[in-house]
């Protein structure tokens, strides 16, 4: 039975009263007619295609995926599966790179994997001899295996020594990561997708789920159909689905969101729903964040983020008088203006309503991309691995033991590198040899016609591990071709510390290669050595390559050392840590309130979320955090690129719900391609009338760095704001203007995460003619008030 996912993207309802067990319901998709008879066999995977992470097994004929089907009993799907999980692995049979190829007189020629790695082995040793290893730089994803992480990460690390390692998980989850580090000492999220089936209230910041995590959607709208539902709160510009289903929605003005959490947090002070026995027990710096927030009253809010002062007050008190909150944060948030400062907000909330390490109260600071949590984890975002502190000696030491290295030889002398400072050391010259892997910059980052040059420098060699033709690849010097999910085995973690196995079930096309193998090549020809004279990294299959990791996550917060991929087959996935003590895994950690604060302990030290300033050790020792919260706060400041009479409107970039990031994938699968061809703009109403567009019409978006021209869709955005999905590139762009939302976004980044603000440049729209109909929006999109 084949679920239609595109005309009903959340599927039948299954409700379910508070408390009770998510009811199962399992999708399935078999190409060509086929049924369960004509399968050879099931293979156990789990969708790739975002941070949920539903258990799938992928069905297999004649050595060819032929379907994929939700795994009952999997923890965190039931056996559910949105669009992309049904359609989106079909993308992957097609257009792929099949052969290296190196660029030669200014053109890409196929080659062999000996030429190929050739080339790239020469110019690394040539500038690890003549510059040293700040002239290597690594950029990844968020969509490779743990395995793949954790073997760059040791390469990198212990085996080159650069600290310029960053993933785009940098423009899509930094900030999760950097919120909780900033509170509760480490990464790590606080609650478990079985806290949606306890709450009594669920809010939303920024993150529409309706469309990005479809499957927690629909977790979320059985408790809104079954007895007792939670109430829902929603805080966006845009009346997505979520807005729609909560009973309260706060459509902030871009720019403005931590002005909005201050006065939250403000009413919950006054209104005396603080929990001051748990302030007092668990966490440091209240009185500053009272302080901090006081002047955010109702009204003075109100007329910042031009939302109603009573629909504050309204959400406030949801806050306040609710038994068991869950609050999801995501790019609304994250890359926005004071990123961090506000998704800190977030956590503040929780503590002064001791409302967490229970079931129904939690925190979710979500991921976008499906293993954006691994890449922190194994320290491929620059971090060091095992969410250890780079300024804490005895970290260094321990991995350095572990690697059997000089401790020297890690980079923990400064900060790591983040993805925009990377581009401007490429910029510079300093870096002469960037590796890219599984992402598409050259449509992902900001300020693209920037991007496009550095990538095209004749000063560095472009190295890309990729399994189909992109932007990215047309600038590239050397092309890996790269095996994809189902070609190769590996473990993922999604967003609630869950644990899946994926193993391979099919062969990779051509001569693709996992990531992987292309660097444990890598390492083995450049002859990389520990100490021991051992090689650099030990290993050579994932299974290995896991049990490696396990070791170095042993006695960290993220500690997978009781897990093996024995115990994964077959599960319904395993929540890390997960130890001796904890063989089955950790449902929700801080249940005992003590956070990752200790001196000793805790990832970072913290910093000034305003300035992004360090706090040094001696001042983190003098705070005494000890296993207490950090309450941290900052006053809202006004947002760069200020509109003005010449850019009058504010722009918003995200997701729409049939693709995933460039479309690299999901643009390839008939199904979802067709519920989303093209580029589309949202504007209100309000804005469109006095400037003659109508529904269909081609619009100009300009902003100062760029330009794209695309069909308006007259939604469901408050004025003043205008809505582009991020998704589309230019590759086969010919004569026709650019459609890529990128082109105008901004190169500034948050102080504390170093996450890109997206969000919230100043644009304006000018109508150039007439379109051939409605725009090419899917029906999600937001529809105006009362359509
Ligand atoms: S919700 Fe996410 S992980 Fe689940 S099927 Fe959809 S895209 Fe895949």
């Amino acid at each position: 039975m084949t679920a239609d996912r595109i005309a009903d993207v959340w599927g039948t309802r299954t409700p379910m009263g508070p408390g009770a067990p998510w009811p199962q319901r399992v999708d399935q998709h078999l190409v060509d007619g086929l049924t369960d008879q004509d399968v050879d066999r099931w293979v156990q995977s789990a969708c790739v295609l975002c941070s949920n992470g539903c258990g799938l097994d992928i069905a297999v004929r004649d050595d060819r995926m032929v379907g994929v089907r939700g795994r009952a009993d999997d923890r965190v799907s039931h056996g559910r599966l949105g669009p992309k999980g049904l359609f989106g692995w079909q993308g992957q049979s097609r257009d792929r790179l099949l052969r290296p190829m190196v660029r030669r007189h200014g053109k890409l020629e196929e080659t062999t994997w000996e030429d190929a790695m050739g080339v790239v082995v020469s110019r690394s040793r040539e500038l690890l001899e003549s510059r040293g290893p700040l002239s290597h730089a690594f950029y990844t994803s968020g969509q490779l295996m743990i395995e793949e992480y954790y073997t760059l990460a040791v390469i990198g690390k212990a085996g080159l020594g650069t600290p310029h390692m960053d993933g785009n998980t940098r423009l899509c989850t930094a900030t999760a990561a950097a919120a909780l580090k900033e509170t509760f000492g480490t990464d790590g999220q606080p609650g478990s997708y079985t806290d949606l089936d306890h709450a009594d209230a669920v809010f939303h910041y920024g993150h529409n789920v309706a469309e990005t995590q479809t499957v927690l959607w629909a977790r979320m709208l059985d408790r809104l159909e079954g007895s007792d539902p939670p109430r829902h709160v929603c805080v966006d510009p845009r009346r997505t689905a979520v807005a729609q289903r909560s009973d309260v929605h706060l459509a902030v003005r871009p720019g403005t969101n931590l002005a909005l959490m201050n006065g939250l947090l403000r009413e919950v002070i006054h209104r005396g729903w603080v929990d001051e026995e748990y302030v007092a027990a668990h966490t440091r710096g209240f009185d500053e964040l009272v302080a901090t927030v006081e002047p955010y009253t109702p009204s003075h809010v109100a007329d910042i983020c031009r939302v109603s002062a009573r629909d504050l007050e309204a959400a406030a008190e949801i806050f306040g008088t609710s038994e068991r909150i869950v609050s999801t944060v995501l790019q609304g948030f994250y890359q926005s203006h004071q990123a961090t400062a506000a998704s800190c907000q977030v956590n503040n909330l929780h503590l002064l309503r001791g409302m967490l390490g229970r079931p129904g109260a939690g925190i979710l600071q979500m991921n976008g991309q499906p293993t954006a949590q691994n890449n922190r984890e194994t320290g491929v975002d620059g971090d060091l691995s095992g969410f250890r502190n780079w300024e804490n000696e005895s970290h260094v030491r321990e991995l350095a033991e572990l690697w059997d290295v000089d401790p020297m030889k890690i980079p923990h002398w400064a900060p790591p590198t983040h993805a925009m400072q990377i581009m401007r050391y490429v910029e510079q010259g300093s870096i002469g040899l960037l590796w890219v892997a599984g992402t598409n910059p050259a449509v992902s980052l900001p300020d693209l016609e920037r991007v496009r040059r550095i990538l095209s420098s004749d000063s560095v060699l472009v190295v890309v591990n990729e399994s189909f033709p992109n932007e990215t690849t047309e600038l590239a010097d050397v092309v890996l071709p790269a095996a994809l999910w189902g070609e190769k085995t590996g473990t993922f973690t999604n967003v609630d510390r869950t644990v899946h196995l994926s193993e391979q079930a099919v062969r990779p096309p051509g001569e693709a290669r996992s990531d992987l193998d292309i660097w444990v090549d890598y390492a083995r020809r450049m002859d990389l050595r520990d100490r021991s004279g051992r090689p650099i990294p030990r290993w050579e299959t994932p299974e290995d390559a896991f049990d490696g990791w396990r070791d170095c996550s042993r006695g960290r917060p993220c500690d997978y050392s009781g897990m093996s991929y024995e115990l994964l087959r077959g599960s319904p996935g395993i929540q890390w840590p997960c130890t001796e003590d904890a063989p089955t895994g950790t449902e929700r950690i801080y249940t005992d309130h003590v956070f990752n604060t200790q001196d000793d302990y805790c990832e970072t030290y913290g910093h000034d979320l305003l300035t992004g300033a360090s706090t040094t050790p001696e001042q983190h020792r003098a705070a005494r955090f000890d296993g207490r919260a950090r309450l941290k706060a900052a006053e809202w400041t006004p947002a760069p690129d200020a509109p003005d009479e010449d850019y009058p409107l504010r722009l918003g970039t995200g997701r729409t719900v049939y693709h995933f990031h460039t479309r690299t994938k999901t643009g390839r699968a008939p199904e979802l391609d067709a519920a989303a061809p093209e580029a589309w703009v949202e504007i209100s109403p309000e804005d469109a009338e006095p400037l003659g567009v109508a529904e269909g019409d081609i619009v100009r978006v300009e902003s100062r760095r760029g330009a794209i021209e695309v069909p308006a869709r007259i939604a469901g955005v408050r004025p003043g704001a205008v809505f582009v999905p991020f998704h589309y590139g230019d590759v086969d762009k010919g004569d026709r203007p650019s459609r890529a939302a990128n082109e105008l976004t901004m190169s500034v980044w948050d102080p504390v995460s170093k996450q890109p603000a997206f969000k919230g440049g100043a644009v304006r729209v000018t109508r150039v003619r007439a379109g051939d109909g409605p725009a090419p929006a899917p029906p999600t999109t937001p529809s105006p008030e009362g359509a």
